[in-house]
C-alpha cells in the first residue's frame, strides 16, 4: 500500500514524516539539515540554472535576494503574486514547489511513489488559506487527504490522545509566528477551546536583536555601518541565527565573519564571542511579548493555568532554555518533554495519515472555527449560523425569506466575525439565488446551509424550497484573517458590544415594525367588507402613526406605535367573528404583542431570517 506522508508546511521551514512499524519517522531531505534544524527550508529561488528549493535556495539567498522567495505561507489565501522574470506566481504555486521538493526527496528516500499526504495548517487558518494549501498540494501532484491543525498534530506526536482526558496547552514559537492553542482531549478526540497568538513574533525577531547588537558593536569598533550593505546584512543574519541555535546547547558561541566590510581599501573582519547570558539580555524584549497571547488564550477559554494537564512546546526557538523557562514562569508549571519540538508537527501529521489509511485506529480529530460565520440579513444585521469555537466538521441550516413583494433573486452575503452589524465583519463572499417565482414577501422559503468539512473548508448553499433551485458559494474576494486579526475581531466585538447591541436592536425593531405595517395594510384590504368604518379608520391612523415613527427612526416611538397598532388589530378578529367568514384569507389576528410573531419584519434589504420570528 503506498505511503501517506505527513507534511508540516511551515513559514520558515518544512518537515515531512512517514509511518514505519507503527512509529512516525522524519524524512530527510537530499541535503540533510543545517544547524540541526528542519529538513526543508520553505525557500524557493529562481536562478539562471533553474528553480532551487529548500536548502540550496536558502544558501544562495545572499547573492540573489530579489529572486529568492521566503515566508510565502504568510501570503496563502490572498491574491498576492510574486513577479519573477516577467512571470507571476501565486502563493499556491510557490508552496507547491516546496511540496514537490518534499515529494521528490521522500520518494527517493522511501523508494516508493508518493501521491497522498496530510498537511498541517495553523488552527486559525481561514477557509481561503486552507483551500490554498490544498491547491498547493494538488499542483505538486499530491492528493491532500486531510488538513490537520498544527497543535492537534503536535499533541498526537506527544501521544496525548492515549493519556486520557485532559486539557492541553500548545505553545508554538516558530521562525516568525507565535501560536497558543488550548485544547481538550478525551476518548481520542481533540477539541480546540481557544487560540491566540502573534503573527509577527518568532526566532527571526531574536536574530534581528542580535544583528542590531552586532551592527552597533561593529560601528563603535570600526566606524563602519554594516546595516547599509545588503549582502553584509544577510551574512550577519545567518551568523546570528547560527550563534543563537548553538547557544541552546552551549554557554558561548563565536561569531566570525571575515571580509565583512572594507575600510580605506583594507578588509575588515567581524570576530566576536557571544555568551548565552548576553544573548538572553538582547532578546528580552522578544521574550516579554510571549506572555500576552498566552494570557489572552486562557481568558478566551475561561481556563486558569492550574486546569492544564499538559503543556507542549512546538517550534525551533522552544529548544532554548530561556524560552522554556519563560513559559514555565508564565504558566507556573513544567512543560512536557521527550519529543523534538521541531519535528512533532510533521510526526503528528504522519500519525494522522496512518489513521486515514487504517493503520492506526481510535483517533478522531476535532477542531473548531476561530470566528463565527453567518449571513447578512435585512437592514445590514449580521445573523450568525455557526458560533465561534464550534467544533468541526459541522453543518447548520436555517430558513430565510424575501423582503419585498415579487422578489425573484436573493443575495446571500457570507461573513465571518463577532460584531452585530454585517458591515463591521469580514466579508467572505456573496452569491445570488435567482429565478424564484414572484411571490409576496415573506412567502418564499430559502434554506441556507453552512457546511464546514473536516479540513475546515466552508461551503454555503442556498436552496429555494419551492423550486429546489440551489446555488453554492464561490468566494470572490480572497482575504486573509491571521491570528492578530482574529484577536482584534474578538476585542472589537467586546469593546463595541453595547453600541452594536443598540444598532442591532434598532434595525430589528424597524424590521418588525415595517412588517407589521405591511401585514396590517394587507389585513385592512382582506377584511374590508367585514370591518366597521370606525375600526378601519382607527387602523389606518395607527398604521400611519407607525410609519411616521419609522421615518423618525426613534426606537421608543416605534415600539409605542407598534403596541398601539397591535391593540387595534385585535378588533379585526372580534369584528370578523361577529360577522362570520367572509374572506378566503389567513385567519385574522387573535393577539400579538409588539412585534407579533406573524408579522414579517422588513425594511429595505432583500433577505430576512424566518426562523428568528
Ligand atoms: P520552525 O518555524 O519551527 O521551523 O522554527 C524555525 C526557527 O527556529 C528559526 O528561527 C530557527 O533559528 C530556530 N531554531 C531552530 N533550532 C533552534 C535551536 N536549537 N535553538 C534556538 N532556535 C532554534
Amino acid at each position: 500500500m503506498p505511503k501517506i506522508i505527513g507534511i508540516d508546511l511551515g513559514t520558515t521551514n518544512s518537515e515531512a514524516a512517514y509511518m514505519e512499524g507503527g512509529t512516525p519517522k522524519i524524512i530527510p531531505s537530499a541535503e540533510g539539515s543545517t544547524y540541526g534544524g528542519k529538513m526543508f527550508p520553505s525557500v524557493v529561488a529562481f536562478t539562471k540554472d533553474g528553480i532551487l528549493v529548500g536548502e540550496p535556495a536558502k544558501r544562495q539567498a545572499v547573492l540573489n535576494p530579489d529572486k529568492t522567495i521566503m515566508q510565502i505561507k504568510r501570503k496563502m489565501g490572498t491574491d498576492h503574486k510574486e513577479r519573477i522574470d516577467g512571470k507571476d506566481y501565486t502563493p499556491q504555486e510557490i508552496s507547491a514547489m516546496v511540496l514537490r521538493k518534499i515529494k521528490t526527496d521522500a520518494e527517493a528516500y522511501l523508494g516508493d511513489k508518493i501521491t497522498q499526504a496530510v498537511i498541517t495548517v495553523p488552527a486559525y487558518f481561514n477557509d481561503n488559506q486552507r483551500q490554498a494549501t490544498k491547491d498547493a498540494g494538488r499542483i505538486a501532484g499530491l492528493e491532500v487527504l486531510r488538513l490537520v491543525n498544527e497543535p492537534t498534530a503536535a499533541a498526537l506526536a506527544y501521544g496525548l490522545d492515549k493519556k486520557g482526558e485532559g486539557k492541553i496547552c500548545v505553545l508554538d514559537l516558530g521562525g516568525g509566528t507565535f501560536d497558543v492553542t488550548l485544547m481538550e482531549t478525551g476518548d481520542g478526540v481533540f477539541e480546540v477551546a481557544a487560540t491566540s497568538g502573534d503573527t509577527q513574533l518568532g526566532g527571526m525577531d531574536m536574530d534581528n536583536a542580535l544583528i542590531q547588537w552586532l551592527v552597533a558593536e561593529f560601528r563603535s569598533e570600526h566606524g563602519v555601518d554594516l546595516s547599509a550593505d545588503r549582502q553584509a546584512l544577510q551574512r550577519l543574519r545567518d551568523a546570528a541565527e547560527k550563534a543563537k541555535i548553538e547557544l541552546s546547547g552551549t554557554m558561548e558561541a563565536p561569531i566570525n565573519l571575515p571580509f565583512i566590510a572594507q575600510k580605506a581599501g583594507a578588509p575588515v573582519h567581524l570576530d566576536r564571542k557571544l555568551s548565552r547570558t548576553k544573548m538572553e539580555q538582547l532578546i528580552e524584549p522578544v521574550l516579554a511579548r510571549l506572555e500576552g497571547p498566552i494570557r489572552q488564550a486562557f481568558k478566551d477559554a475561561g481556563w486558569s493555568s492550574g486546569d492544564v494537564n499538559h503543556v507542549i512546546l512546538v517550534g525551533g526557538p522552544t529548544r532554548m532554555p530561556v524560552v522554556r523557562e519563560r513559559f514555565e514562569r508564565v504558566l507556573g508549571r513544567g512543560v512536557e518533554r521527550g519529543v523534538d519540538p521541531m519535528q512533532c508537527v510533521a510526526l503528528g501529521a504522519a500519525i494522522q495519515g496512518a489513521v486515514l489509511s487504517g493503520e492506526v485506529k481510535d483517533i478522531l480529530l476535532l477542531d473548531v472555527t476561530p470566528l463565527s460565520l453567518g449571513v447578512e440579513t435585512l437592514g445590514g444585521v449580521y445573523h450568525k449560523l455557526i458560533e465561534r469555537n464550534a467544533t468541526i466538521p459541522t453543518r447548520k441550516s436555517e430558513v430565510f425569506t424575501t423582503a419585498a413583494d415579487g422578489q425573484t433573486t436573493v443575495e446571500v452575503h457570507v461573513l465571518q466575525g463577532e460584531r452585530a452589524m454585517a458591515a463591521d465583519n469580514v466579508s467572505l463572499g456573496r452569491f445570488y439565488l435567482s429565478g424564484m417565482p414572484p411571490s409576496p414577501r415573506g412567502m418564499p422559503q430559502i434554506e441556507v446551509m453552512f457546511d464546514i468539512d473536516a479540513n475546515g473548508i466552508l461551503n454555503v448553499t442556498a436552496t429555494d424550497k419551492a423550486t429546489s433551485k440551489s446555488e453554492k458559494l464561490t468566494i470572490m474576494a480572497p482575504q486573509r484573517m491571521d491570528q492578530s486579526k482574529i484577536d482584534q475581531a474578538v476585542r472589537d466585538a467586546e469593546a463595541h458590544g453595547e453600541e452594536d447591541r443598540r444598532r442591532r436592536e434598532l434595525v430589528e425593531t424597524r424590521n418588525l415594525a415595517d412588517g407589521l405595517a405591511y401585514q396590517s395594510e394587507k389585513e385592512l384590504e382582506t377584511y374590508a367588507s367585514q370591518l366597521s368604518d370606525e375600526t378601519k379608520a382607527a387602523l389606518r391612523a395607527r398604521i400611519d402613526e407607525l410609519k411616521k415613527a419609522l421615518a423618525a427612526n426613534d426606537i421608543s416611538e416605534i415600539r409605542t406605535a407598534m403596541e398601539g397598532l397591535n391593540k387595534e388589530r385585535l378588533k379585526i378578529g372580534v369584528e370578523v367573528q361577529k360577522k362570520g367568514p367572509g374572506a378566503e384569507a389567513a385567519p385574522p389576528p387573535s393577539g400579538g404583542a409588539a412585534g407579533g410573531s406573524d408579522a414579517p419584519g422588513v425594511v429595505d434589504a432583500d433577505f430576512e431570517d424566518v426562523d428568528k420570528k
